[in-house]
């Protein structure tokens, strides 16, 4: 192979990393000569001054690629050995193998190789007398490139053999190099990985080619959400060394007409290129996402490795890109309220989180506000005036409480305000009352319900909060007329009617009111049945059922969701028994683990003993985990889901979309599966935003290499819109209810249609 052949000719113009053509040739081939680089050396060892002064008019007018050479010699094996030990760069060794005795020279080579560690230099061995031959496994074991009589050697056979040496050593040291590097560029990708937003991971990118290219990191990255529009409105999104005060600016006010010249033109003609000083790469993203552009000032050209190492490095940065801008649409819509752009209740739940884990006190409050307002409109005016309504009324409380105070939707026309617990008092409530002089034709409102939470008061997770907090409003609600509902410390102590209801499923779990349904769950592509979900059922003796929205969330909250969990993951191995024995031993069945289970140290060993008493492979019990709770690292899940992947069981992460993952820790997930929340799934063909919600999880899982399953598929629509989109399976009303285990073996004999088909 010939190290160089691709710096004559372009490279191929992959999608990920392309150099213009026009730019391709970099002079790298006839390099060192023109960049003034350090010429190839050549060590003559030899104690015969005769033989090493024909040697040296041999190669005087020697040339390598155009190049001259650099002709070291040595008199004898020790004074070679200490240039090599001293000149790591030698490409080449002329050695002759009898001086200070006769085997000075295979010595030499020995410590060459062993002592000075150098694997790289070429050696040819060189010998005056015929029958001093070392043996053939001596001249391998050495990595001994070449043994020639030098009576043997006319000056073109030198030349000949001079050049395949040189040729030998640049493809090895480049190899090495490039070895290095890639190694370098795991660490970097590591790094890159473990960026959230686009602006640290932009950040890292220039740090990270400067130190794969040993430079001092001075470059700029810059990102453009509209690929097409105007290069000049990029956004800076990182930059280091002389042009770190651009972040967040436009590429327009880059004052370094070059630089930004040349940026614009990376990312107007989408393509990557170098000149003798700096190099500019262009990301293409995914296609239809942003795509970006960085420059680093290199002050030289590069040569053949390091560009090969900016190729790989570059699709890395790419599928950074594109994993960035997608954590942080994902985040986005995660905590964002689609219909007036303010945080929503999981945005609310963050910001709550981080000031309860601060110690009292806080000097935080933490207001609701039920305005009433929005479905008494919407009733009268339809449901645009509605929405309409509804954005002023936000605009409205965003006045009231500015920031610091952060101002949330929940739902309807439920809202959420924290801040400082001065700005948050009764009289701001009121003031809400008067009339907007703002907004003169948006009606005072006509009834708010309020409840406040003093966070210096409360010590419990941020979850309860909000619970709290909802549940203050309805008491507000029901008291009529009274307007703000206070907390006070301990209020929210379990209800009579829940003590009792946890009474009973003790009761239950000892008997057997409780039992699985199982939902199958379909292969789009073909329709067949490729496994079921175990879902708890609770039956009274009277016969009446209790939804598993009911008991399961008390289950949780008092700890029996520990011996339910056992009971529901026994019943599911009985099934997958009675399967087996009605001739579907590969159907696997899912059931769904909660955190608590989890938690505990002993899972993995009461799920293996299950199994074994049962005889079956862990394979078939897939552990459905929610999304919030994989991603939760307070219950140690990591390595708990880790130890149980390790066992066997496959792993899904339920209710995907719905919690906050981010991308480069969901990577980090030991998942085979994904299930598409059902919200995601009823939204489509409806609201095209949440629509891609579904589509970027199916991009997501092909991406991770993870089957994606859309649970919740009521209709034919939802179904082909899945299946077009490239989701593996689905499960859900339009294919089947849960039903009884003997009602999914009939269904299974059966071979029942499905409405695929
Ligand atoms: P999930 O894990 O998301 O289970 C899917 C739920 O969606 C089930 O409700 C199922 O009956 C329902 N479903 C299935 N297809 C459709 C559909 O096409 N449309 C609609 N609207 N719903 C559909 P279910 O059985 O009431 O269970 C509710 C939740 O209770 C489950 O949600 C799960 O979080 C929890 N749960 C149920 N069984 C267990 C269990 O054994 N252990 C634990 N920890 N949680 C369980
Ligand atoms: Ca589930
Ligand atoms: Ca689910």
């Amino acid at each position: 192979m010939d190290p160089h052949a691709h710096a004559t000719t372009p490279p191929a113009h992959d999608d990920v990393f392309a150099f213009a053509e026009e730019e391709a040739a970099p002079s790298a081939a006839h390099g060192q000569e023109a960049t003034g680089g350090p010429l190839l050396r050549v060590l003559s060892v030899d104690d015969d001054p005769a033989f090493q002064d024909s040697l040296r008019y041999s190669l005087a007018g020697y040339r390598y690629r155009d190049q001259r050479i650099e002709l070291l010699t040595a008199a004898s094996a020790n004074q070679a050995a200490g240039l090599l030990a001293a000149e790591r760069d030698i490409a080449v060794v002329l050695l002759d193998v009898v001086m200070e005795s006769d085997d000075a020279g295979l010595r030499l080579v020995k410590s060459i190789r062993e002592l000075i560690g150098n694997a790289e230099i070429r050696i040819i061995l060189l010998t005056g007398q015929p029958g001093v031959a070392p043996m053939q496994a001596s001249l391998a074991g050495l990595d001994i490139n070449d043994y020639w009589l030098k009576t043997d050697l006319s000056r073109e056979r030198l030349h000949g053999i001079v050049t395949s040496a040189l040729r030998a050593w640049e493809q090895i040291s480049a190899l090495n190099r490039a070895r290095r590097g890639l190694q370098m560029i795991v660490e970097a990708s590591n790094s890159l990985t473990s960026s959230r937003t686009l602006h640290d991971f932009s950040g890292r990118v220039v740090k990270e080619l400067a130190r794969l290219l040993h430079l001092a990191p001075e470059g700029v990255v810059c990102v453009q959400d509209m690929p097409g529009s105007d290069p000049l409105s990029a956004v800076i999104v990182g930059a280091a060394g002389r042009y770190s005060h651009l972040v967040a600016d436009r590429l327009a006010v880059l004052d370094d007409a070059r630089i930004r010249g040349m940026l614009g033109h990376a990312l107007s003609a989408k393509t990557s290129f170098a000149d003798t000083e700096s190099q500019v790469l262009y990301f293409p993203g995914n296609g239809d996402g942003p795509h970006g552009a960085t420059y680093v000032a290199t002050r030289r050209e590069l040569d053949d490795t390091e560009l090969e190492l900016l190729r790989v490095f570059a699709s890395n940065i790419n599928s950074g890109l594109i994993n960035v801008s997608l954590v942080s649409q994902l985040d986005r819509m995660a905590y964002e309220d689609a219909l007036l752009g303010i945080p929503n209740g999981n945005a609310m739940l963050r910001a709550l989180d981080s000031v309860l884990a601060l110690p009292p006190p806080r000097d935080r409050a933490l207001l609701f506000v039920d305005l009433d307002q929005y479905s008494e409109s919407c009733l009268s005016l339809g449901i645009e005036q509605g929405e309409l309504l509804l954005a002023k009324i936000a605009h409205r409380l965003k006045r009231c409480f500015p920031p610091p105070a952060l101002v949330a939707r929940l739902h309807d026309d439920t809202f959420a305000i924290l801040g400082p617990a001065s700005a948050l008092g009764i009289e701001h409530i009121d003031r809400l009352e008067s009339e907007d002089p703002d907004a003169p034709d948006v009606a005072p409102f006509i009834s708010i319900g309020a409840a406040r939470i003093d966070l210096d008061d409360y010590d419990g997770p941020a979850k309860a909060a909000m619970a709290t907090g909802s549940l203050l409003l309805k008491q507000t609600r029901r008291q009529g007329l009274s307007q703000v509902t206070q907390y006070v410390r301990g209020m929210e102590t379990p209800h009579n009617q829940r003590f009792t209801l946890s009474r009973e499923l003790h009761r239950a779990l000892r008997g057997d009111e409780i039992g699985i349904a199982l939902q199958p769950q379909y292969d789009l592509a073909d329709g067949r049945i490729v496994g079921a979900e175990a879902l708890a059922r609770w039956t009274r003796p009277d016969g009446s059922q209790i939804p598993p929205a009911a008991f399961i969330p008390m289950a949780e909250a008092n700890g029996l969701i520990a011996p339910l969990g056992a009971r529901i993951v026994e019943l599911g191995c009985r099934a997958l028994a009675r399967l087996a024995a009605a001739g579907f031993p590969n159907l696997p069945i899912a059931v769904n683990v909660s955190a608590l289970q989890l938690a505990r140290n002993s899972l993995l060993d009461e799920l293996s003993s299950l199994l074994a008493r049962y005889r079956l492979d862990p394979a078939m019990l897939e552990l459905e985990v929610t999304e919030s709770i994989a991603m939760d690292d307070r219950y140690a899940t990591g390595d708990m889901l880790n130890r149980l992947r390790d066992a066997g069981f496959p792993i899904a992460i339920d209710d995907f979309g719905t919690g906050y993952s981010s991308l480069a820790y969901l990577r980090t997930l030991p998942a085979h599966t994904l299930k598409i929340d059902r919200s995601f799934v009823q939204e489509i063909g409806s609201t095209p935003e949440r629509q891609t919600i579904a589509d970027m999880i199916i991009g997501l899982g092909r991406r991770l290499d993870m089957r994606v399953i859309a649970e919740g598929v009521e209709n034919t629509d939802q179904a082909n819109w899945l299946k077009l989109r490239g989701c593996h399976h689905a499960q859900g009303f339009l294919f089947a209810r849960p039903e009884p285990l003997d009602a999914l073996i009939a269904r299974l004999a059966g071979n029942a249609e499905t409405p695929l088909q």
